[in-house]
């Protein structure tokens, strides 16, 4: 008889990392919040009211738990971003005061000036060109039938590595920001843009944040954009459960709010979900865990998108934990992003390479619809690319070039990888700007080899 069985080993202990979440008052490790109990940390009140708001307002809550040397790069890191700084307590006492240059959170929101690396020669400020597709404002119609509506210009926190960054939060002393409308009477003209547009069916409401938002807007909006008959889809977006999550536990109004939508819509035959914004496993705690079985429990479906990060998830090991404890708690890891050319960030981008790599080793190591598809946003316009799509992908030189044919045909759209993750003798190529110009032609004409003619967007 042949021996039929093929006994697969145990798995290792490391398969089971990603139930270990923080457990605990893990907030009272601050010198900050030593004193605050458990009701006082998850009323969301609490937490809104003690975001720490100004550079200065951060540097007063660690001053005690970090090093001089520390605070000063810091200090100097505050001085030349071009964001805004907010940042709430239950982010602040996830970071590891005892290591904060090497924290994936700290690195998401606290700027060092030691790290800055200059910025890559082709980086504008809305990389995205946002506003060339932007019919009124507030609305973004880029894709055929759906649109990007942005009521508010305020977040829970101010991530440094914002696309938006053109538009979010309060200018800064780099940075004048673009007007969005912020007001139920300034958004009529997006619903009546809409209401006159029958392709449209599918709206993510953006931001800013709709964690921001008061629950009379969340139904005011929601049941506007649901009357239009054509409109058959909507999410809202926010970054709220992976940096506040006790909100969804305490603010009952704001998910009675949002359940109130989802709940219509489903009456009504139309998709409503929320679309969150995890980085980094350490985002993922006890907290979150009950808030999103809240969210589960109502029959609130949840999708999340990432932005792939030196530093916080550019790792297949960190990106593949990130994922499990996603699925953990019901939430679709629907995109990893590349992260946008965003100015004043250039340390947290990575390459192409390191995506695609990233994403050979997550699929297949859970479910497939656990498995987030990773994308590139392709600067000028062209729209989110699968990152493995590439025409033509120079590594050498780091420039991947995206053709977008149902978006803007005919058109080539080219993503740069950081110069300094580079070979020595292409960072000394990108130097010379003549010898930009030749690089960025021949990767445009390889990419046309055999394919359509492209042109530079
Ligand atoms: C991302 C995005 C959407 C939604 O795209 P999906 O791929 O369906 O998630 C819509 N409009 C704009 C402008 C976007 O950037
Ligand atoms: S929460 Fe979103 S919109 Fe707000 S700063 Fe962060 S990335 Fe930008």
């Amino acid at each position: 008889m042949i021996e039929t069985r093929h006994i697969k080993p145990p798995a290792p202990p490391e398969q089971f990392e990603y139930k270990n979440v923080k457990q605990g008052e893990f907030w009272r490790n601050v010198p900050a919040y030593k004193d605050v109990d458990e009701a006082t940390f998850l009323d969301h009140l609490w937490q809104q009211k003690n975001a720490v708001k100004s550079a200065g307002e951060l540097l007063a809550t660690i001053k005690e738990v970090c090093s001089p040397e520390f605070y000063a790069d810091a200090e100097a890191g505050f001085a030349r971003a071009p964001m805004a700084v907010r940042v709430s307590p239950y982010a602040i006492s996830l970071i590891d005061w005892n290591d904060p240059a090497d924290d994936p959170i700290r690195r998401q929101f606290v700027p060092l000036a030691s790290s800055w690396l200059p910025d890559h020669p082709r980086l504008t400020l809305d990389s995205l060109h946002e506003q060339d597709d932007s019919p009124v404002p507030g609305l973004v119609h880029r894709y055929v039938d759906k649109a990007l509506f942005l009521p508010l210009n305020t977040c829970p926190v101010y991530c440094r590595f914002c696309t938006r960054s053109y538009a979010i939060g309060p200018d800064t002393e780099n940075v004048d920001k673009v007007g969005l409308a912020k007001t139920p009477k300034q958004w009529e003209e997006a619903f009546k843009y809409i209401s006159e547009r029958p392709e449209l069916e599918d709206i993510v409401i953006s931001g800013g944040d709709t964690y921001q938002l008061p629950p009379k807007n969340i139904e005011l909006i929601g049941n506007a954009l649901l009357d239009i008959p054509h409109v058959r889809r909507l999410r809202f977006a926010t970054k709220g459960p992976a940096v506040m999550p006790m909100k969804i536990i305490t603010h009952k109004e704001w998910l009675d709010a949002i359940t109130s939508v989802v709940d219509r819509g489903r009456k009504v035959g139309k998709e409503v979900v929320l679309h969150t914004h995890f980085n980094a496993p350490e985002e993922v705690t006890w907290i979150t865990e009950k808030a999103m079985a809240m969210l589960f429990e109502r029959g609130i479906f949840t999708r999340n998108q990432s932005v792939l990060i030196r530093g916080v998830n550019d790792t297949r090991e960190r990106m593949q934990l990130l994922v499990k404890r996603l699925g953990n708690m019901n939430v679709h890891a629907y995109y990893v992003y590349m992260h946008d050319m965003v100015k004043g960030v250039e340390e947290l981008r990575t390459t192409i390479r390191t995506a695609t790599d990233i994403e050979k080793f997550v699929r297949g190591s859970t479910a497939g619809f656990n498995t987030p598809t990773f994308v590139c946003d392709a600067p000028g316009g062209g729209g989110k690319r699968d990152v493995h799509s590439y025409e033509y992908y120079d590594r050498e030189n780091g420039i991947a070039v995206y053709a977008a044919p149902s978006v803007k045909p005919g058109k080539a759209f080219l993503y740069f990888d950081p110069i300094d993750k580079l070979s020595p003798n292409a960072q000394a190529r990108w130097i010379v700007p003549e010898m930009q110009d030749q690089m960025i032609a021949e990767a445009v004409r390889h990419a046309g080899v055999g394919n359509e003619e492209l042109v530079l967007a």
